[in-house]
């Protein structure tokens, strides 16, 4: 999603990622993201989309396999 202006300049919600070393590929996460911001590559492993994505937890909470890392918003 390119052109998106944030007009505080700043992401007020955490940030949510996926550990790759961690994340076992099984895509759980992705179909229960509200905002479908969870993409498999092609190489396989899942990455979510910062962009899109609004910290709601989701897919920490469906991740059976403790992958998703989640930490306060920069400041
Ligand atoms: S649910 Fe967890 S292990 Fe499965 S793809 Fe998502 S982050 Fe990876
Ligand atoms: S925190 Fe919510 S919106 Fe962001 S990737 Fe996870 S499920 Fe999707």
């Amino acid at each position: 999603m390119d052109g998106i202006v944030h007009p505080f300049g700043k992401k007020k919600h955490d940030r949510v990622e996926i550990d790759p070393i961690t994340c076992l590929g099984c895509g759980y996460c992705s179909i229960f993201c509200v905002m479908h911001c969870i993409h498999q590559r092609e190489d396989g492993l899942y990455e979510i989309d910062q962009e899109a994505c609004i910290g709601c937890r989701s897919c920490r909470v469906n991740c059976y396999f403790d992958a998703v890392r989640v930490t306060p918003p920069e400041r």
